[in-house]
């Protein structure tokens, strides 16, 4: 529901496909006065929510101060504002050095969440990405470009904890990817990389540590795509049915009980 006195909503408005919007968020995007989408990953198709008499403005060619100048005018004048980040706000989305211009101005807002592509380019490869007795963990991370990376979260240490991995904005470095997973990992460890996960053009290309560059250079992808890397990727067809059978989950083993289900 919309809240009393809340004029400013971020809005995650998920990987591309317009369905894979919330229904909250849709409703927010059809409610606008003023909306100010992230250029290139947010979806024209979402965009075909908003009202014909709304203001839209496209934030890839604005200034953090551009982008609040906008907002902030909008919501001083009670207009309703709907900030769009492609995926989830809370990830690589200069969510908060947004919010802290609104928080000075003591200007309330909510954010609502959205599809990340980490998970699009799960859902797309079909892949659950924590197997029991393989890894629980998921990490969200990124090679360092023009934002820079702390340096013990080096991909190359990270990579000795062998959980799962997606990796953003880093497919034009998979090279520099490859070289510091290779630290950690063993060569043949999966690899999927999801190029425009839910986007009609959508490509997906599977290998291993060892022959990933190779295919994605052939694919020619170079930017927009999530890389996953983990030994979660297709591991039915490397082990035996007897290890797969001591990897299934407890909560729908039959040898199990909890609190919904009692044993046999
Ligand atoms: N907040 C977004 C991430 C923005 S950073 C989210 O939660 O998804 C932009 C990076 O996200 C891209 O470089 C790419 O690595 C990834 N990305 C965004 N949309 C994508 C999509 N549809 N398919 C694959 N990767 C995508």
């Amino acid at each position: 529901m919309k809240k009393k006195g809340i004029c400013v909503y971020f809005v995650g408005a998920g990987p591309g496909d317009p369905e894979l919007i919330t229904i909250k968020g849709k409703r927010l995007v059809e409610g606008a006065d003023v909306l100010v989408y992230a250029g290139s990953l947010v979806k024209e198709k979402v965009l075909e929510y908003v009202r014909n008499d709304a203001d839209i403005y496209n934030s890839a060619t604005m200034t953090l101060e551009d982008i609040m100048g906008v907002i902030v005018k909008a919501a001083r004048k009670g207009k309703s504002v709907v900030r769009v980040h492609s995926g989830d706000p809370s990830l690589y989305s200069a969510l908060r050095e947004q919010a802290d211009v609104l928080e000075s101005e003591g200007i309330p807002y909510e954010v609502v969440p959205g599809v990340s592509s980490a998970f699009a380019s799960a859902a797309a490869l079909k892949e659950e990405l924590t197997l029991p007795g393989i890894t629980q963990t998921v990490i969200f991370t990124r090679l360092e470009g023009k934002t820079p990376v702390p340096e013990e979260e080096r991909l190359s240490k990270l990579s000795m904890h062998g959980s799962t991995m997606c990796i953003f904005l880093s497919i034009g470095m998979i090279k520099d990817v490859v070289k510091e997973l290779m630290v950690g990992y063993p060569e043949d460890t999966p690899v999927a990389v999801v190029y425009r996960a839910a986007w009609e053009d959508e490509k997906i290309v599977r290998g291993f540590l060892k022959d990933i560059s190779a295919k994605i250079e052939r694919a020619d992808i170079s930017r927009q795509a999530m890389i996953i890397v983990g030994r979660t990727l297709s591991v039915k067809p490397q082990i035996s049915d007897k290890d797969y059978e001591r990897k299934r989950s407890k909560l729908y083993d039959g040898k199990f009980e909890h609190g919904y289900r009692k044993k046999g």
